[in-house]
């Protein structure tokens, strides 16, 4: 339980002594659900988002602009932008940001897919907006991201920095989070 992201000692002994106090039918049902998620859990195909179908909710809508694709880091931060209220395009998730020093380059990202994604449109997304954290890692993906469509005739634009320098998306707040996305600025 400690092993887990925003759980010290603390609360793990606390949650595991809630959980062995329960009742084993509630026990056996965190278990079970937990074990499905983990039978059930997949990428979207389209936007590669965590879903647990072959294309998320989000990509299958008929609601949603497919002119506008937001580009973001982790599935978390799709969650992000989402519980703003405030965007109806699609997204694309990377998977993660270019890091160097974490190993991690491009190829490992799904960056090529969203440059076929754009290209296989034939001109039906017009905008990228790139919504990437506010770090030198995030400004390096957006970079090269933006060299790579330079090709094509598409808007790229840039979440406006309502977020703090050095920030992390998932810890933003949504009003700041919203209004970000709707003062989004030309990418350059
Ligand atoms: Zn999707």
């Amino acid at each position: 339980m400690s092993k887990l992201p925003g759980i010290g000692k603390k609360t793990a002994l606390r949650l595991v002594l809630h959980l062995v106090k329960e009742n084993e039918n509630r026990t056996t049902g965190l278990t079970q659900a937990l074990q499905k998620m983990r039978a059930n859990i997949r990428f979207c195909k389209t936007c590669h988002n965590i879903c647990d179908e072959e294309e998320c909710n989000i990509c299958r809508s008929h609601r949603r602009d497919r002119a506008v694709l937001c580009v973001v880091e982790e599935g978390k931060d799709v969650m992000a932008i989402e519980n703003t209220a405030q965007y109806l395009g699609v997204y694309h998730v990377l998977g993660g940001i270019i890091s160097p020093v974490h190993g991690v380059g491009p190829e490992e990202l799904k960056i090529e897919s969203l440059i076929q994604r754009v290209g296989a449109s034939n001109g039906e997304i017009r905008e990228i907006i790139l919504a990437l954290s506010p770090t030198m890692e995030g400004d390096t993906t957006a970079f090269y991201i933006h060299k790579k469509l330079k090709d094509f005739s598409v808007k790229v634009t840039s979440i406006a920095r309502g977020i703090p320098v050095g920030g992390e998306l998932e810890y933003a707040d949504e009003i700041t989070l919203g209004r970000s996305i709707m003062g989004r600025t030309l990418f350059n």
